[in-house]
């Protein structure tokens, strides 16, 4: 708080496509899609539209016992394409809040159906899930999680995927991923008494960027469900194309039992988010009203129809303009591109899957050293940038990009040289 007090706040007015303007009409390539949600651009002309169209109807009713057209079309266009299996949405408003829920319809599942027991979750060490408490929960970030341990339920932890600094000492593929045994591990341990197993898809994001290496997903799945044990995915980061498929989970044709989804829904106009479940989890919340077997959640603007219009706005964009199809070489010149940073000095690792991409900056190439926490060299990787009129913001020292899907192959190549340029001044002096 201390440094922010003295800094330059850059404070933003308008955007325009792949483009946010501060105040004085300095113009900046929004390079994490403002904070992972925007996805075709600022001001889409369709989703202004939709939302303005909206707006002259009504902008907000509840959605606790009434119902409205938006978010009856949009239950159907996201059973269309989510995940197979997956057939009942939950609404909500944050990315937390939908984890939330899937914790508390997991628990409640198992308790519905008489299986009282089942009450442990299982994550992952780097896991973020959002930052309510609940959630938290689950998450596994030292540095952000660490302090609120006392207000906590108690998780039992896996290893982090992350084969860059393998918790385990192991390497990739002699390791046989040893890191998902320790599921089963856990698991077998408290055979009967875990309600789920709660991961991100192919990628723990705000834990760094870390992907999870080909077969951990799908062996993770066959482990829950061997164990009789819900797999909840968090695609609050990845769905709607960010890995290059609608959903991560898809690059491995794992289906979950529930899932998170939020950021992206609505185009990253307005907060929204979503829950789905399969049909087998819903009947267990059909009871007679005695019985009280119904989920009591709610919050003032589930579902709220503004953000809802955007949302149908958005999927219908994806299917009209075949968006994750045009994807596919933008990530190869991304990919590409990223060869020549790759070789920099103080680049230890790339790692990218789809249109997301983590740079991990180290003191030392060869010892995988990272920098002095306090030296907040991330930071100032990305403070640099605004030079060339790029906005970043990093994980400690692994320097994000995550640009819009919208992003057009110049603006790469333009956010790339720029990349290259900020890591060399701030890390080769
Ligand atoms: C951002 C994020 C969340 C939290 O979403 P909010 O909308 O910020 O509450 C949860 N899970 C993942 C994987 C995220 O990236």
């Amino acid at each position: 708080m201390k440094s922010w007090e003295k800094e330059d706040i850059l404070i933003i007015d308008k955007g325009k496509g792949n483009y946010l303007f501060d105040v004085n009409g300095k113009r900046y390539l929004d390079g994490v899609s403002s904070l992972w949600a925007n996805v075709h651009g600022h001001r889409h002309p369709r989703i202004d539209a939709a939302i303005n169209r909206q707006l002259k109807k009504i902008a907000h009713s509840t959605f606790l016992g009434l119902s409205h057209p938006g978010a009856i079309i949009l239950s159907k266009m996201l059973i269309d394409i989510a995940p197979e299996g997956l057939e009942r949405v939950f609404y909500s408003d944050s990315g937390a809040t939908a984890v939330e829920i899937a914790i508390k319809i997991a628990l409640q599942y198992w308790f519905n159906i008489g299986k009282h027991q089942r009450h442990i979750f299982v994550s992952l060490n780097n896991a973020y899930h959002g930052d309510t408490i609940g959630s938290v929960s689950v998450g596994g970030i030292g540095l952000f999680h660490a302090t609120y341990k006392p207000l906590l339920f108690k998780t039992i932890k896996a290893p982090s995927p992350y084969c860059y600094r393998c918790e385990l000492g192991l390497d990739y593929p002699s390791c046989k991923l040893a890191c998902v045994k320790k599921i089963d591990d856990i698991l077998t341990k408290n055979e009967g008494r875990v309600a789920a197993l709660v991961l991100e898809p192919m990628i723990q994001a705000a834990g760094g960027f870390i992907i999870s290496p080909p077969g951990y997903l799908t062996a993770a799945g066959r482990i829950a469900k061997r164990h009789d044990v819900l797999l909840i995915l968090d695609e609050v980061a990845t769905g709607f194309g960010r890995t290059g498929k609608m959903f991560a989970c898809e690059h491995e044709g794992v289906h979950p039992d529930i899932m998170a989804v939020a950021k992206g829904i609505s185009a990253g106009y307005l907060p929204l988010a979503a829950t789905f479940t399969t049909q087998n989890i819903y009947n267990a919340f059909l009871g007679e009203y005695a019985e009280k077997k119904t989920f009591y959640h709610g919050h003032t603007y589930t579902a709220n129809p503004l953000a809802v219009a955007a949302a149908i706005a958005n999927l219908e964009l994806f299917q009209k303009e075949k968006i994750i199809q045009k994807l596919q070489p933008k990530i190869r010149l991304l990919s590409r591109g990223l060869e020549k940073i790759k070789k920099l000095q103080h680049v230890g690792q790339i790692r990218r899957i789809g249109m997301m991409t983590g740079i991990e900056l180290v003191l030392d190439k060869k010892t995988k050293q990272p920098y002095p926490f306090e030296q907040r060299t991330g930071a100032k990787v990305c403070s640099e940038i605004r030079k060339y009129g790029i906005i970043l913001r990093p994980l400690d020292d692994v320097i994000v990009l995550m640009p819009p899907l919208s992003i057009t192959e110049q603006q790469i190549a333009h956010l790339l040289a720029s990349v290259e340029k900020a890591i060399r001044a701030v890390t080769e002096i």
